[in-house]
């Protein structure tokens, strides 16, 4: 099934994002968190695509499985950088001979430490390329990213809201966003989406904050703010892990329950494979 349908029952449609064990951790690790994730009855589950070659394979591989285990719909990402355009066919080949119906096309992040790299020659330039040429070749379902605070490469978050139309127009069935944590930051984008006529469903992405250093590494790596009533918690727990990944559970579900609130499509949980937590903001919020 291709998860744009799952957006036109009018119920929010709760998804779920993990991601694949490195190499060097067994495969059937993720199907312990797996086990624990499907009970809370989400609508699709997503899986994330790595950076590192040996681990990408994986991504198909549990998507497939989610399908077929579970009976539950997958969303397989995939990112253009570090392939050419034969090998993302060959990608979109093996997801289609997996059953896979749903794919996230994204850009990918670009090397670190290397700026000369040269995205042209290795395949897709821009997410949009990709996205394109997926749905003049393929019939899958097509989601993309949004970034309510502006992609840390852009420098305005009016040029950024044209690319996000760009990519709309190629194709998007369904677009998921970076994680925020000031919901007024996402109804602020909304506003700016609706006016360029951003007409897809729009899915907040949604990540409990459940440790002091984790946050400290989104936002240098994803650059959102954090509002003072976040900053707060963090300065007071961060010595007390387990105060702090309750209170990240209870911010969390206060974000989820202000954006259900306000009729949004459905809602995207980062799980980072922590099932307990998530299972925790999903029973206060009463999404099951
Ligand atoms: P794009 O949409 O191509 O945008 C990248 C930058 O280029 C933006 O600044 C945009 O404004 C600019 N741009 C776009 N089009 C043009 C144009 N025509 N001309 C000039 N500039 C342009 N990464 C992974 O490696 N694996 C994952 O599984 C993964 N999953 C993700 C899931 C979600 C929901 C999100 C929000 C991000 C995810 N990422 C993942 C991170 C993502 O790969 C990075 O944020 C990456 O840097 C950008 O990818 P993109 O698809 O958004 O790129």
């Amino acid at each position: 099934m291709k998860i744009k349908e799952l957006y036109k029952s009018g119920q929010p449609v709760l998804s779920l994002e993990i991601f694949p064990p490195q190499v060097d951790y067994p495969l059937e690790s993720i199907f312990v968190t797996l086990d624990h994730l499907v009970e809370l009855n989400p609508c699709f589950l997503s899986v994330t695509y790595g950076s590192g070659r040996g681990d990408r394979p994986r991504t198909a591989e549990i998507a497939s499985r989610i399908r077929q285990q579970y009976g539950l719909e997958a969303l397989a990402h995939l990112t253009g950088v570090g392939h050419s355009r034969a090998e993302v066919d060959e990608i979109l080949d093996q997801l289609i001979a997996a059953g896979i119906e749903n794919i996230m096309a994204l850009r990918g992040g670009l090397p670190l430490g290397d700026p000369g790299f040269d995205r042209a020659e290795q395949g897709y330039r821009y997410a949009v390329d990709l996205i394109r040429d997926a749905k003049r070749k393929y019939d899958f379902c097509i989601a993309a990213a949004a970034y309510p605070e502006g992609h840390p490469e852009s420098r305005r978050l009016s040029q950024d809201v044209i690319h996000l139309r760009q990519k709309v127009n190629a194709g998007v069935d369904v677009l998921i966003t970076q994680l925020f944590f000031d919901n007024r930051v996402f109804y602020d984008f909304m506003e700016k989406a609706q006016r360029v006529a951003i007409n897809v469903p729009v899915v907040p992405g949604i990540m409990p904050v459940l440790n002091a250093n984790q946050i400290k590494r989104i936002i240098y790596l994803c650059g959102v703010s954090m509002p003072a009533s976040l900053l707060k918690l963090v300065d007071r727990y961060q010595h007390d892990p387990e105060a702090m990944a309750k209170a990240g559970v209870e911010y969390a579900s206060n974000q989820v329950q202000d954006l259900l609130k306000n009729q949004v499509p459905g809602v995207h949980l980062y799980t980072m494979n922590k099932w307990a937590q998530v299972s925790e903001i999903i029973h206060n919020v009463k999404l099951r």
